[in-house]
């Protein structure tokens, strides 16, 4: 061992290392001059340690005085005690600090274009700017602590499935296309100019093809690519915890899953959750929530109340179910007091809301002193109003919000005010809100504790059950009509399994409507963090489903021959699920924005600001590829 390597870490050292002459590495976080000594909270990936270089070693002390902030430095020297009052309860080597008896600079550092310090009232730089200088940014502590987080989870998941006797097999990244219903990303061939791989937006084919090779078991952390518009939760590639199993059945794949957020939350945020979870079929969820992925961790149901809109004196719900529409409601408990009559006439907050999905209006009632006033309250004689209370379970201090609308208008609508009014109403937590106001409260007590301050470890904060609401959304239609291009499209993807009783249906055009698929989708808060299902293994049910999907016998040869041969070659039944990696790390480390979770994430527009890519290449490689830029 070289004189100047560590024999301690930064994080390491305690009480009983006072006494020992030690080494540590690390960068200079911030350094502080209080008259003859020079303080050094020197820092890595396992913590801080303050160094103290007393100026009786004038030349040290010297040296000491010139470091700059993220200084790579060696410093040996004695541990001892810190003076009573200065411990810091807050820091794992708080009780001690080291006096330098030796400095070696191994490198400097310019002035940083943003600081990596994490002072409680420390204001983040711009994002892009930290982007930028990612190398920096990694170097925050809530960055590396998400980022050790996320290799936990990762080696959870993968302690887990091995113990399960899964197989971690990788699939390729230069591949053929395989429809999940995204843009792919292209990759002209050299060899073959004019061709191109496309890199996989999962590795759904493959992962079937191992089941047909026997391999029963698969799973892998998987690197998936799609080019499609980014919102805060996703990147143009993404992680995924890939699954495939032979010889099951939904609800085997259903059970295995639940037993791995189970372990995931207990080992990875010491929360330990109940099994099973709930279960929505996709018609119950859009009914009740008007939507396949709905949070419940509130409730705001939405209820059909169109027989009774049927004998009202209201032109827009009777037009609406002339028309083969429908009348649904929500009931906001006790929100009438919430919402004036400005933000819910037309123009106003919630109509907005719910114009934005295409609803033509919001149409309201209050429940006041026994009774429904406002908004269309005159269009309802008082028995349909009796009704209505009835129905909708309606008592003093009640909104009730209407939408008349084909089906799909009405549940986009109700499900996105649902969602808003539950935000408005403040009527659940996410668990990081919470964090953030018990650190606000610790903040305070340790600035109560005043000058002993130091002796002050803020209580951390932990996460309960009550605050991740699984749910499985299962049997969802096989097909959904694309009016626009006028043609049926897979809701999953094309080699789900339609359910078996729905097979007649599957036969004919005229029922697709009515096939419902073996398809099912993990729900945690209101987003989908996982989706999968029982796979077609016959390869009669597969061409019919390419005929279906609009594409001709030698299309489906020429583009999935492959798995229609081996679908021929002895497949077994099979099915399977992915799990959005990301997601899951977000939420465990108390996020919304996905970029926090990725080592080198792109931007909102799909670059990477660090290196610039993407990025113009030389004329002679697009010459080589075959390539002409128009
Ligand atoms: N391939 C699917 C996806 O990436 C998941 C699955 O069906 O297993 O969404």
């Amino acid at each position: 061992m070289a004189e100047w390597q560590r024999t301690h870490t930064c994080g390491q050292l305690r009480e009983e290392h006072v006494g020992q002459t030690v080494t540590l590495n690390g960068w200079v976080l911030i350094t502080r001059k209080f008259g003859n000594q020079v303080f050094v909270d020197l820092r890595d990936r396992y913590g801080l340690t303050q160094v103290v270089f007393e100026s009786d070693a004038a030349e040290l002390f010297a040296t000491a005085e010139k470091l700059g902030r993220e200084w790579v430095v060696s410093i040996t020297g004695l541990v001892r005690k810190r003076v009573a009052g200065a411990e810091r309860a807050d820091i794992a080597t708080g009780a001690v600090e080291v006096e330098a008896k030796t400095l070696r600079v191994l490198n400097t550092c310019p002035p940083l274009p943003f600081s990596v310090t994490e002072f409680p009232d420390e204001e983040l730089a711009n994002e892009d700017l930290r982007l930028q200088y990612r190398y920096l940014d990694l170097r925050r502590r809530s960055i590396q602590r998400v980022l050790i987080q996320r290799h936990r989870v990762c080696k959870v998941i993968r302690d887990f499935m091995d113990s399960n006797q899964f197989l971690e097999v990788e699939t390729p990244l230069l591949g053929k296309s395989t429809p999940e219903g995204a843009r792919d990303y292209l990759v002209p061939s050299r060899v073959f100019n004019g061709e191109f791989f496309a890199l996989p937006q999962s590795p759904q084919l493959y992962k079937q093809l191992l089941m047909i090779s026997g391999y029963d078991r698969y799973f892998q952390i998987a690197r998936c690519l799609r080019d499609e518009d980014l919102r805060a939760d996703r990147q143009p590639e993404f992680t995924q915890l890939d699954v495939e199993m032979s010889f099951v059945e939904r609800d085997d794949i259903i059970t295995i899953m639940e037993r791995l957020a189970v372990d995931i939350f207990d080992k990875c945020l010491g929360v330990k959750l109940s099994t099973p979870f709930a279960r929505l079929t996709y018609a119950e969820s859009m009914a009740k929530y008007g939507c396949d992925k709905p949070d419940l961790r509130y409730s705001l149901e939405i209820v059909d109340i169109s027989d009774i809109a049927a004998q009202s004196d209201f032109t827009v719900f009777k037009d609406a179910l002339a028309a083969g529409g429908m009348v649904r409601a929500i009931n906001a408990k006790g929100a009438a007091a919430k919402f004036s009559n400005t933000q819910l006439k037309p123009g106003g907050e919630l109509p907005k809301v719910a114009e934005t999905y295409r609803a033509k209006g919001l149409y309201f009632m209050k429940a006041e002193g026994g009774k429904l006033i406002g908004g269309i309250e005159k269009q309802f004689p008082d028995p349909l109003k009796e009704a209505l209370k009835a129905k909708l379970n309606v008592v003093d201090g009640d909104l009730l919000l209407f939408v008349a609308d084909k089906e799909n208008v009405v549940c986009d609508a109700l499900g996105a005010l649902r969602v808003h009014l539950a935000t408005a109403m403040k009527l659940y937590r996410n668990w990081w809100d919470e964090k953030a106001e018990h650190d606000a409260v610790e903040k305070k007590k340790e600035k109560e504790a005043g000058k002993k301050k130091e002796k002050y470890a803020p209580v951390p904060f932990q996460p309960r059950p009550e605050h991740f609401n699984f749910l499985w959304v299962t049997d969802f239609p096989m097909f959904g009509y694309d009016e626009e291009e006028k043609k049926w499209a897979a809701m999953h993807h094309p080699f789900t399994a339609p359910m078996d009783e729905d097979l007649e249906h599957f036969a004919t055009d005229a029922g697709l409507g009515k096939v419902r698929a073996k398809a099912y989708d993990m729900v945690l808060n209101g987003y989908e963090v996982g989706g999968g299902s029982i796979r077609i293994h016959r390869n009669d049910v597969q061409s019919r489903v390419f005929q279906i999907l609009g594409m001709e016998v030698a299309d489906a040869k020429e583009r999935f021959g492959f798995l229609l041969d081996a679908l021929q070659s002895g497949a077994p039944p099979h099915g399977g699920i992915a799990l959005g990696l990301d997601r899951w790390c977000m939420v465990l480390a108390g996020t919304t924005n996905i970029r926090d979770v990725i080592a080198f994430p792109k931007n909102q527009k799909a670059r990477d600001l660090m290196t610039g890519a993407p990025a113009v290449v030389e004329p002679r490689q697009l010459k080589e590829l075959g390539v002409k830029l128009s």
